[in-house]
């Protein structure tokens, strides 16, 4: 069986295989050897081809051979990059990840403290916990055609485009509508098609769908 780990130390081997595996990788692969016959036989297999390559040492394959190549050993340099690659893009996701948790946390525990429940004529009131330079607060309130978003925002790029949501109990977002960063404080009045007791989850993404601010709403009381 391969498991995550296996496949993450893959790009390892090749490293080591090549002699160009650094000390923490190397740690790391030389317990995880200890445990899996799949990856040892693995490396013996990579070792062998890279005893057989002109190129075993990665200095000279970087620093420019004397001799080009042979298509085996591009081939299996080319494997060790792209697995490398593909590898610190996986960490960088976990760490965005993690990031994303702490920071919905955080606004988790502001929101309780600011949100004003109910449908009083006043509206609820959201401040969002401030993220990456961008401050927001919204007055939600109940209207025949939907939820009325009144909503003040600071600190999102001048010019760019901007989505609001609302996301009911059903999961389902709805577009309150777009608007366009000033890099100054912005006022604007938006309607989402969904009654404010349904509304669970008030958010804002930019153009590539990156959430820019997201605040839970309390269940209606
Ligand atoms: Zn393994």
């Amino acid at each position: 069986m391969t498991s995550d780990a296996c496949r993450e130390l893959r790009a390892a081997l090749g490293a080591v295989a090549l002699g160009g595996a650094d000390p923490a990788e190397a740690l790391a692969l030389r317990a995880h050897l200890d445990g899996c016959a799949e990856c040892r036989a693995e490396l013996r297999e990579l070792t062998s081809v890279a005893a057989a390559l002109p190129l075993a040492d990665p200095s000279r394959a970087k620093g420019g051979p004397t001799q080009p190549p042979s298509a085996l050993a591009k081939r299996v340099l080319g494997r060790v990059a792209a697995e490398r690659t593909a590898r610190r893009t996986r960490a960088r996701r976990r760490i965005a990840a993690v990031a994303a948790t702490s920071a919905a946390i955080a606004a988790a525990i502001v929101a309780f403290v600011l949100i004003v429940p109910g449908n009083s004529p006043s509206g609820s009131r959201v401040v969002f916990a401030p993220h990456a330079g961008v401050s927001a607060a919204a007055t939600l309130r109940s209207r025949p055609a939907g939820t009325e978003v009144a909503f003040h925002v600071s600190g999102l790029d001048r010019g760019d485009t901007y989505w609001l949501w609302l996301t009911g109990g059903d999961g389902n977002r709805i577009a309150a509508g777009t608007f366009r960063g000033t890099g100054t404080r912005t006022d604007l009045v938006l309607t989402a098609a969904i009654p404010l007791g349904d509304a669970r989850r008030i958010w804002v993404t930019d153009e590539n769908d990156n959430v820019v601010l997201d605040q839970r709403l309390p269940p209606p009381a």
